[in-house]
């Protein structure tokens, strides 16, 4: 299954108002369920989530940085991995000190936010780092709410939990109004709320009043709420746009979450990370699997982190390549949403997917998610994102 990210599925779940985006439907093996197998009600009939793996010239589907590792940061990496291999009779450090101390350091450099060793969470992927909140702070009698569209696989952390998904609403132009979120957390009682900013799929950042907003509605949840704002695409955000991070101070109901899988170009060691005050981080160190992080993924981690002021300045490109196609779009008449991540999204078109599929005839892959009409393209090399404006002008006529 791809490392990826993207689309939105109703999956059987219950959701209010939500903008339910287009169903996966690549043809996967579908839990039946023989009668034989006691398969959870929940998970009948439902397929894999993950977008297509199609084997195509230019792939601009999964928000992946397009650049491999440079060869400095492979024989790096190549040197870590022989040195953890030399260990691997023993079980790794379970509590990853020096990668969480490597993680802190980097979010200083990167967002200007000191935070101590302790504060820091990793897992395999943000994935499974979501998946610990959950199963944390969710659970059968509770709600996780988040605000659609956003990032599909958040209904199913609610689900391989057991906890109840409530999908509130973002406005037309994807922002979030505080007031409508602060009536819906009201509303809903959740134990935790998911805010993707920048989100997935549609590239909007939420400014700080609006998480305030959010924070101070959780803060006055009987029971408590815990907020997670997911900064996945977090390195890419424009100039005076803030971090979370620089919340946590005041907040320990507060987490953020980030990875390195999308900036830092390492989306196939999966290696996601956390930042919050140390109560809520010790939580999440009772519901982890012992030894979740494996001494080969920590080395790699910590080999690529030392890179990481040669990955910022290939962020600052991609983040102006973006810039230049969101004007290239608009230029010519198509509706684009302001992004602040690594990739865009765009339409309307009456039949998005003839579009899609014409791009992909030309070898050009992006991902059909979103709103009707709407479609997502990574940014690519500027080579990739050459083939991929031509591609288009010829299947949308532009
Ligand atoms: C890609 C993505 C992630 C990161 O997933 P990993 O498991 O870290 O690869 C998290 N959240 C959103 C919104 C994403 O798009």
């Amino acid at each position: 299954m791809a490392v990826d990210e993207g689309d939105a599925r109703a999956g059987g779940l219950p959701t209010i108002a939500g903008v339910t985006a287009d169903l996966d439907t690549t043809p996967e093996a579908t839990v039946t369920g023989p009668t034989s197998l006691p398969v959870r009600p929940e998970l009948a009939g439902l397929e894999p989530y993950g977008a297509p793996q199609i084997d195509v010239p230019v792939a601009l589907n999964v928000n992946e940085n397009p650049y491999a590792p440079s060869e400095q940061v492979v024989a790096d990496v190549a040197a870590a991995v022989a040195d953890a291999a030399r260990g691997l009779n023993r079980y790794p450090d379970r509590d990853f000190e020096a990668l969480r101390a490597d993680l802190a350091a980097y979010l200083l450099a990167e967002s200007g936010v000191g935070l101590g060793a302790e504060q820091l969470w990793a897992a395999n992927g943000s994935n499974e780092v979501m998946l610990h909140l959950l199963q944390a702070f969710g659970g059968p009698g509770r709600t996780a709410l988040s605000f659609a569209p956003t990032y599909s696989m958040y209904p199913e952390y609610a689900r391989d939990t057991s906890t109840a998904w409530v999908a509130g609403r973002r406005e037309e132009d994807f922002s979030l109004d505080p007031d409508v979120a602060r009536a819906t957390i009201a509303e809903h009682a959740p134990s935790v709320v998911l805010l993707a900013s920048p989100n997935n799929p549609t590239g909007t950042a939420l400014p700080t009043a609006t998480i305030l907003a959010v924070l101070d509605a959780a803060a006055q949840v009987p029971g408590g709420c815990v907020v997670v704002v997911d900064e996945a695409y977090g390195e890419f955000r424009r100039r005076g746009t803030p971090s979370a991070l620089e919340l946590l101070a005041d907040h320990p109901h507060l987490a953020v979450s980030r990875t390195m899988s999308k900036a830092f170009g390492l989306a196939g060691a999966r290696v996601g990370y956390l930042a919050a005050s140390r109560e809520l981080v010790d939580t999440l160190r009772v519901v982890r699997l012992p030894y979740h992080l494996s001494a080969v993924t920590q080395a790699v981690a910590r080999a690529a982190l030392a890179h990481s002021a040669e990955l910022m300045a290939q962020v600052g490109a991609l983040r102006d390549e973006r810039d230049a196609l969101v004007v290239w779009l608009r230029a010519r008449g198509l509706q684009v949403a302001d992004s602040d991540a690594n990739f865009v999204l765009f339409g309307l078109f009456e039949d998005r997917h003839a579009v899609w599929q014409g791009l992909l005839d030309r070898g050009v892959l992006i991902r059909e998610v979103g709103p009707p009409g709407w479609l997502r393209v990574s940014v690519g090399t500027p080579r990739e994102t050459e083939a991929f404006k031509d591609a288009l002008v010829e299947v949308a006529g532009l």
